[in-house]
């Protein structure tokens, strides 16, 4: 994979930002878009814009054909059994909080346990949290070992036979860690309880199989790996879903409609209620199509080398300090000793750099870390060395201008 090549297919990124060419290190919060993508947007809005699954109409057919083509396309991505099994959603947020709200609500009562990690994204944590005030079940936290990974030790101790649902990012957004999903997801099932994965930053950078993680519920965002936003996807195993009751109601979901009584449509759609995101599962198809095609084995080969590399010169930075492990994805989180990491960020875009800095929706996490915020550099495929190079760099401009400062 020739990076240089890659990122000429993100027009974007062809740009200057404060007189400076855009270095952009923000891929952890949404990801630039190829060609292929805007394309197959543009040819959509401009060729066979029409709703779906209700014309019989020349563009009511094609606007369909691409729209379920894409589920397939999603269903291949991940290998799921079948596109049942697919649902599309808004993203990784309205994914998990459909678990929450239609297995969570129906399934748990009184003494049982929901168990996440310190380390979870605010979408796997609140969520679970309603459910706990509604069910009356308890929410745990796996605890993490010092450098931010997970044991199963650890995972063993806190899953109990009173645990019905275990939810867990498989890459962390903040420390770059990866989860041994496959091996926790044994832990749960060991128990009676079911699977579910935040997939919002592991599903764009390695190859996901579902049936080999084996685990019940797994949820993605669309705008992460080089599709558009507003589009995400639930993947469930279908014996689950099928005993589940939709958690929006309308047009599209149903069957028939009575004047007291309604039923649904069949899987996956009755979880699809009123105009699907027509647009955006096309252009996520065209983005799986992209990412496919370069190989999502090269991606993740790739991100591992630069990640390698950029940890390597951040941590010759005296005065600075990285989160989470040392083996992780390709993302950087850190801050500079006496600088805010607003500051730090600030900073850093005047040299067309663009970082992220804040508590990245994972307030527990800061807590864990004794931090109240911290900078991030995340990497993808179009990302170089000399974008590192770059960045380190800026850090050490940033050091030197506020040791001037204070
Ligand atoms: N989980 C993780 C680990 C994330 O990084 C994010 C996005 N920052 C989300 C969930 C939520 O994704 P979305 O905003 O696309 O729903």
């Amino acid at each position: 994979m020739d990076a240089k090549e890659v990122r000429k297919l993100f027009p974007i990124l062809n740009q200057e930002v404060n007189g400076k060419p855009l270095v952009y290190l923000d891929s952890a919060a949404t990801s630039q878009k190829p060609l292929p993508v805007i394309e197959a947007l543009d040819k959509y809005y401009r060729e066979y814009n029409s709703n779906v699954h209700r014309g019989v109409h020349t563009l009511g057919t094609k606007a369909t054909d691409a729209y379920e083509g894409a589920r397939e396309k999603v269903r291949k991505f991940i290998n799921a059994k079948s596109t049942e099994e697919v649902i599309f959603t808004r993203g990784t947020t309205t994914a998990i909080n459909t678990v929450a709200a239609s297995y969570g609500r129906a399934n748990l009562r009184e003494g049982d346990e929901i168990v996440i990690t310190y380390m979870e994204h605010h979408s796997n944590i609140i969520p679970w949290q309603q459910v706990a005030k509604h069910t009356g079940a308890t929410l745990k936290y796996i605890p993490l070992q010092e450098d931010g990974s997970i044991s199963l030790e650890e995972v063993e101790k806190t899953v109990t036979s009173n645990t019905k649902i275990v939810s867990v990012a498989q890459v962390s957004n903040v420390l770059g860690a990866i989860n041994p999903i496959k091996e926790i997801a044994k832990i749960a099932h060991k128990n009676g309880a079911i699977m579910v994965v935040d997939g919002a930053q592991s599903a764009p950078h390695m190859k996901i199989d579902v049936q080999d993680l084996d685990c019940d519920f797994f949820a993605f965002s669309g705008h992460k790996m080089c599709g558009p936003t507003g589009i995400g996807v639930l993947y469930g195993k279908k014996a689950l879903l099928e005993k589940m009751e939709p958690v929006e109601f309308g047009g599209e979901m149903i069957d028939f409609v009575g004047l007291y009584e309604s039923t649904w449509k069949e899987l996956p759609w009755k979880f699809e209620g009123g105009t699907p995101i027509i647009a955006g599962a096309i252009g996520l198809g065209a983005a799986i199509d992209f990412l496919e095609q370069i190989g999502l084995n090269n991606i993740a080969a790739h991100e591992h080398k630069l990640a390698q590399y950029a940890l390597e010169q951040m941590s010759a930075i005296e005065g600075l300090t990285i989160y989470g492990p040392k083996e992780r994805a390709g993302l950087v989180t850190f801050n500079i000793d006496g600088v805010h990491p607003h500051d730090v960020a600030t900073v850093l875009d005047a040299e067309g750099i663009a970082v992220r800095a804040g508590h990245h929706c994972a307030q527990p996490l800061m807590k864990w870390l004794n931090v109240s915020a911290t900078a991030r550099a995340s990497l993808y495929l179009y990302n170089t060395e000399e974008d590192i190079d770059k960045l380190v760099a800026a850090l050490k401009k940033t050091k030197e201008y506020f040791g001037h400062v204070f």
